[in-house]
Parts: C-alpha cells; structure tokens; sequence
C-alpha cells in the first residue's frame, strides 16, 4: 500500500491557500490522462509536482468516458512513433496493475463492398509508416479471428499490435503513480489563471489559491482554450459530444477491438461489451460565440463533414457569453462539468449493426450510457507544444477523440518540456504555430 497527498476541495468555494503548496516545480493542470501521465513522469524524475482539478476526483471527463481503444494504426503517420511508443507504455503499466489491458488487436471490418478502398488506404498508410503487420484479411480469415461473428462480412483489416483497456481505471492507474513519485494532487480545484512575468510562466492561480512554478502544463481537454487565454494564447478547439454504451455481461465473444462503418466495440474481461458509432462517427456541437474564434478553420470541415456532424444552437452559453461580454472568459469554465446529451439511438443503432455480424450480441441489454466531449482540432492532430506561449508553459490539448491511446508518452512529453525545456521525441508536426501559418490539411475523417 502507498500513501498519496491528496487534497479534496468543495466545489467552488475558495479555501484556505495553505491547503496547497505554495510552490512547485511543475504545475500540471488537468487529471486525465494526459495530466495524470505528465504529474506521473515528472514526479518520477524528482521534479514537486502539483497536479490540479477542477471536478472531484480524476478521470471525470473524456479520459473516463473514452471507449478504450489503444491503436498505432489509423492516425497520421506524424502520429504513429507517439502511438508505438504509448503502446509499449500501456503495456509495462500493465506490469503493475490492473486496468483491464487486453492485446487483442484490431480489426476494421467490412461490411459493404464500398469500403474496400477505404481500408486498403489505411493498410497502405500502415505500411508507409513501418507497420508492416496491418493486413487485409477476407472473410475466412476473419471468421478463423472472431469465430463468433457469423453473420454477413465481407472482410477486415486487421492490425495485431493493438489493445484495449478501461480508461477510468487506466488514468486512475497513472494518477496513483504520480501520487507514489511524492506528486501532490487536488480535486475540486479550478485553475482561474496563468501566471505570467516578463514571457515567464510564474505559476497559476486557481479557487484555492495560487501555486508558483516554473513551469506549468496545460492538460484540461475541451477547456484548454479558455486558460491558453489568459496569457494570450489562441488554441483552436471545438467540443463534439461522443457517445457510447455498455452491455450486460456477455459471455466471451471476441478480443480484439471492432471498428467498422457504424459501429465500434470491445469486449470487457469481465463481459460486458462497450459500443460505439464507429469510424467517422455522427457527433454533435452546440454552437456559441467561441466558435467565431477560428471560423475560418471550422466552416470548410463542417461543411464537407456535414452528414457527421449535428449542429445545435447552444442559447444559454451565447447568453452567458453576451453577460460576461466574452466568449472564453474563465467563468465559463463550470467547477463541474455538466453532462454531455447522450445519443441513445445512435449507440443503439451501432449495437443493431454489430449483432447482424455477432448474431449472439442479438439480445444483449445496455446497461449503462454514457456522453463525453472530445476536443477537436481543425486538421484532428493534437497540439504539443512547449514553446507557443511564456517561457516553460507547456500546452497538450486538441487530442481530436484518439488521444487516451497517447496519454504515457504525451506525460513522458511533458514531463521533458517542463523539466528539460526539450524533447527528443518527435512534436514537430503539433506545433500550434501550424494553425496561424495556414499549414494544416483536413482530416480524412470526423473523428
Ligand atoms: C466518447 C469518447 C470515446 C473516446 N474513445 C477513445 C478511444 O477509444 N481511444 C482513444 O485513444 N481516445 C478516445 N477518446 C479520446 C480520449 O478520451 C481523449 O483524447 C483523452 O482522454 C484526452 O485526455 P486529456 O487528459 O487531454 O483530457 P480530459 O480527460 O478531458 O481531462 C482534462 C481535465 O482537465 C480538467 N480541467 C479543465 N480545465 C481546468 C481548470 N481550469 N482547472 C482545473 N482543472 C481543469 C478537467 O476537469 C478534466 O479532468 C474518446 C473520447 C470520447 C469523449
């Protein structure tokens, strides 16, 4: 057993500064994956780490309602030595508790013939990339790989190295690293501001007081724009609201991660099956005066992905925005997230689909639904980036809905940034500076 510093504020309330360190050598503002991982990295090289969050306890956002998959494959190819590299991070966790990780790889499967050149461009992007195990099997095969799905298939592409995990637990696993390595963690904590002194972070201050640092990351998801803000800093990302759903336990049907046209799943070691919408899947925004920041990235990628996207006209936060005569105030930024609208019919359609090529799946019952927001960038590559704003603030956002994958290396990422002032690994490409110099492709898909 370890013992952990933690402290546990009431919501909104701003207490007494001492309940946190008046100073750190690092600062890591969010307790997803992402923060966990770099409070974890940082803390185990030494560093006095303060890991902050606003909601009370980690996870409680997208890193907690992630559908799981841990995948090389299917990413931009500057993503793919990140993704290998978290592969083998997730593994030698493994080592050390249980989240559930299974290496049960990956499979596309086909279920029209209109697909087949979609997942013959992915395994030549595999390829290119040095993955040289993707692979597209025929139906056969994919039957010998999942015999349980008996139903109509035309194929798959088939990717051995990936894996599957529970994410709460996963990030739950990272947070309790930080923790041993001496990090001192606090819930119900909302970062208010960045400190800055002559291009110098100087820490942050938040509800419970401020914490001086020389360096501070910024891992807070969907929020990141409005603390990127405060010291001046565009960071464009958009909120879409995903959603998934988990059966009643199931007998043992398939290990691998199914990821297919209208439909995604994984099936839990304990057999419950987490459903998804799948490749390039319908989400939904509420649209607000935030979304003018960067009009000129989003309007071409809504339009030519507008049958996934389902826009709404979000009334209250444009109101609240007109109140507070700004559309990324911190005030914005609630102590508790409120929960994302769910899309029942959609998650139960993607169920449907699935039991047509898993036939036993035809009488599964959901047990539980669930939303999460996902923070998405114009060209859906994240922004890693140690060096857009004052010295020593490290910025790791935009992760685009397949970030929980990246979440071990992005921590090792940040934990260089903050300590080093530098990395070896490769975060050329993630540069936020991309966006104002127009360098940015669109994405292939929507998520
Ligand atoms: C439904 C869904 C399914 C997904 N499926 C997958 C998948 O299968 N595989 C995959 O790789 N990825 C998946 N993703 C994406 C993945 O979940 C994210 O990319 C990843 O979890 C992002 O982690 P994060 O730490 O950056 O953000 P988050 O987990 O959102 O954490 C940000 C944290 O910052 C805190 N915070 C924000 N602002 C402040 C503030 N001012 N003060 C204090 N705290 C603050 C928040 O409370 C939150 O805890 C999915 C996402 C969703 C929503």
């Amino acid at each position: 057993m370890f013992s952990v510093t933690c402290t546990v504020l009431s919501q909104g309330n701003r207490s007494p500064a001492m309940s946190l360190p008046s100073t750190a050598d690092v600062v890591v503002v969010g307790s997803g994956i992402i923060g966990a991982a770099a409070a974890a990295a940082a803390a185990g090289r030494g560093g006095r780490v303060v890991l902050l969050d606003k909601e009370d306890g980690p996870a409680r956002e997208a890193s907690g309602r992630a559908q799981g998959s841990l995948r090389v494959q299917g990413r931009h190819d500057a993503e793919v030595p990140l993704a290998r590299e978290a592969l083998e991070l997730w593994a030698r966790a493994a080592e050390e508790g249980d989240f559930e990780l299974v290496t049960g790889g990956n499979l596309y499967l086909r279920t029209s013939d209109e697909e087949l050149p979609v997942l013959r461009r992915l395994v030549e992007q595999a390829h290119r990339a040095g993955l040289h195990s993707v692979e597209l099997l025929d139906a056969e095969r994919t039957r010998e790989l999942v015999p349980s799905a008996t139903g109509p298939l035309l194929g798959a592409m088939w990717s051995p190295m990936d894996a599957h995990c529970q994410p709460r637990k996963g990030t739950e696993h990272y947070v309790r690293r930080a923790g041993r390595a001496g990090a001192h963690l606090a819930y119900g904590v909302k970062v208010t501001r960045l400190l800055q002194t002559r291009g110098r972070i100087t820490g942050v201050d938040s509800t419970a007081g401020p914490v001086h640092a020389d360096a501070v990351v910024v891992a807070a998801g969907v929020w990141a724009p409005y603390l990127a803000k405060t010291v001046g800093l565009k960071v464009p990302i958009m909120p879409v609201v995903m959603s998934e759903l988990e059966t009643e336990p199931m007998k043992p049907l398939f290990s691998q991660t199914i990821r297919a046209f209208g439909f995604g799943a994984r099936q839990r070691p304990c057999g419950r099956v987490v459903v998804s919408a799948g490749l390039n899947a319908k989400v939904s925004h509420g649209v607000s005066l935030s979304d003018l920041h960067g009009l000129r990235y989003w309007l071409p990628r809504a339009i030519s992905f507008r049958e996934n996207l389902r826009l709404t006209i979000d009334t209250r936060r444009i109101l609240e925005q007109l109140r507070r005569r700004s559309s990324l105030s911190m005030a914005l930024v609630p102590h508790r997230s409120p929960e994302p609208q769910i899309d029942r019919p959609l998650v139960d359609g993607s169920l449907v689909r699935l039991a047509t090529v898993i036939p036993e799946l035809r009488d599964a019952k959901a047990a539980r639904y669930w939303a999460g927001l996902v923070d998405m960038t114009p060209d859906g590559l994240p922004i890693i980036d140690g060096a857009a704003g004052p010295q020593g603030l490290t910025v790791i956002a935009g992760l685009s809905g397949h970030g929980f994958t990246l979440g071990p290396v992005l921590g090792e990422i940040a934990a260089d940034l903050s300590l080093d002032g530098k990395t070896s690994r490769p975060i050329d490409a993630f540069r936020l500076y991309r966006y104002s110099a127009g360098q940015i492709d669109r994405p292939e898909m929507m998520v």
